[in-house]
């Protein structure tokens, strides 16, 4: 998110400073979405110009069911199998071929896939995250104009809720998806 709003266009920035001039809302509104609450995620999406980034926070049972390190084969397995499925982003994503986006970056980040938490102390924690950052270019961003998240709530059901909130040069929106409503049109 705060990475997200580095991207802000100018245009935006007079939006940004009144709501930092009020830093304990500022903070307030933060933490929420800081918040680790199974069964929701959040996603932040920012289209400008030709980039298309992604940035997908969740906690790591709504992605294998578990948060503590994959000891059993059977948690290695379902570790594995999640991986490939959020590093095939377009599928995940349901970008539109016609859009003509190609992955420039993709990064995975979680304790369960062996990486340090910030605190150091990944034993201390009884619960884990798994963040996904995916960066594309894309021909024919015009044909942008919504967001499916059907694919991604059939690959990890255990999401009920996911966090939306999106940047593009028309538009910044905040939505709630769910997996009866899993569309954002922008
Ligand atoms: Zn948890």
């Amino acid at each position: 998110m705060r990475r997200l709003f580095l991207a802000l266009p100018f245009a935006l920035l007079p939006l940004a400073l009144a709501h930092a001039a009020d830093e304990h809302d500022h903070d307030h509104e933060h933490g929420s979405l800081g918040a680790h609450v199974h069964g929701v995620a959040r996603l932040d999406m920012a289209l400008d110009g030709r980039t298309l980034e992604l940035e997908l926070d969740t906690p790591a049972m709504n992605i294998v069911g578990f948060e503590h390190a994959a000891t059993s084969d059977a948690d290695k397995a379902t570790l594995a199998q999640a991986r490939e499925t959020l590093l095939k982003p377009h599928g995940l994503f349901s970008i539109p071929e016609a859009a003509g986006c190609t992955v420039t970056k993709q990064k995975l980040e979680s304790p369960l896939f062996g990486d340090k938490d910030d605190d150091g102390d990944a034993d201390e924690h009884e619960h884990s995250e798994i963040h996904g950052h995916y960066q594309f270019t894309c021909n024919v961003p015009a044909v942008l104009n919504k967001l499916d998240l059907t694919q991604l709530f059939k690959s990890f059901p255990a999401t009920q809720t996911i966090q939306v909130q999106l940047v593009t040069p028309k538009r910044q929106m905040g939505a709630e998806v769910r997996p009866s409503n899993p569309v954002v049109k922008f």
